[in-house]
């Protein structure tokens, strides 16, 4: 844990304000170092941050005041486009000279992912980069790449987005994940930095490991090293759509207000919908799978969600939902295999 825990916060704006007040490395205005490179005080520089055969197209906007160090990071996986896009237009709107802190923006995490089109895994080993961190300086080419990012991204920054969406075969209901890792002051700050961004729908998840040596994810490596990190999912099916970037965009705006990075306010979604769980609907055979919701739509227990035929197009299996909630995912092309998990839905934590 940092020294940023040490603090006692009680509510926004004094959590934030508390925050930033026991986070003295924010405040330290001289140039910025990432990855070897130098970042100067009102300047914004992009480079290709390099170490051996790992490269990570970087954007480091450096204010000419004290404040806090903002990292949004898309391209995690390959082939989920919106935020990569946003990223590209936020470095050219963003004047370091106006700007109250340091914004890290990694325009694509993966390149390996991006250029071999793949779903979630890199072509140079067949892993996931969300799966393997804090990743290895000896392990294979992602989990080299991870700890890279462990090291020089996550590790010079106080606050984080990973932006993710639906990947080339998944439809995706727009959501942020608000991670929990049972530190108080932490997860309130983190539930209240997710509301800032503006999504609607917040699902709360605590289910990744809390051992900062087994972290897993890239957000859960920033949490268990004591710093708020959010997983947004906006966009899917591989495209790029104007309305997904725009999104993408407003989310990086919100983040940017919510830290007073810039004057302006975050604008809150004026009617959140917070998810407790979401839970996912297994196929039992190999097969096609053919959906019977619309993403979005609301199910009950034992709605059909889809149904899984043979290779013939005779019906094997109907699937039905577990849960009442909303349909957050749909694997919207045919392929299916057993065990795997086509339809997922959100459930709203009761009591909202
Ligand atoms: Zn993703």
């Amino acid at each position: 844990m940092t020294d940023c825990n040490k603090k006692r916060f009680f509510f926004q704006p004094w959590l934030l304000a508390a925050w930033l007040l026991a986070c003295p490395a924010a405040f330290a205005q001289e140039s910025f170092q990432l990855a070897n490179v130098l970042t100067e005080a009102g300047q914004s520089h992009s480079f290709i941050a390099k170490e051996h055969d790992l490269k990570v197209p970087v954007t480091v906007i450096h204010g000419t005041q004290p404040g806090p160090v903002l990292l949004l990071t898309a391209g995690v996986h390959g082939d989920e486009f919106p935020s990569v896009l946003a990223l590209q237009r936020l470095r050219g709107e963003i004047d370091a000279k106006q700007l109250r802190g340091t914004l890290i923006l990694v325009h694509l995490a993966n390149l390996p992912g991006f250029h071999g089109r793949r779903v979630a895994l890199s072509p140079l080993d067949d892993k996931n980069l969300n799966r393997v961190f804090p990743g290895s300086t000896d392990g294979t080419p992602t989990e080299q790449l991870a700890e890279f990012l462990t090291r020089e991204f996550i590790g010079r920054s106080d606050f984080l987005i990973d932006m993710h969406s639906g990947s080339w075969n998944q439809e995706l209901w727009p959501h942020v994940y608000s991670p929990f890792v049972g530190n108080k002051e932490l997860d309130e700050l983190t539930f209240e930095f997710a509301k800032a961004t503006g999504m609607r729908h917040i699902v709360m998840y605590g289910e990744r490991p809390r051992d900062p040596a087994n972290s897993i994810s890239y957000p859960n490596t920033a949490m268990t090293r004591g710093k708020p990190a959010l997983t947004t999912e906006i966009g899917h099916l591989g495209q790029r759509d104007e309305a997904f970037v725009e999104q993408a965009l407003d989310v990086a705006r919100n983040a940017i207000y919510f830290l007073e990075m810039l004057p302006g306010k975050s604008k809150r979604h004026p009617d959140p919908v917070i998810y407790e769980t979401l839970k996912s609907v297994a196929s039992p055979a190999d097969g096609l799978f053919t959906p019977r919701v619309d993403i979005g739509s609301t199910v009950k227990v034992g709605t059909i969600v889809g149904d899984v035929r043979d290779y013939f197009g005779n019906v094997l299996a109907e699937l039905t939902s577990p849960v009442s909630g909303t349909v957050f995912m749909i694997s919207d092309t045919p392929p299916v295999k057993a065990g795997e998990t086509p339809v997922t839905i959100g459930v709203e934590a009761s009591g909202k």
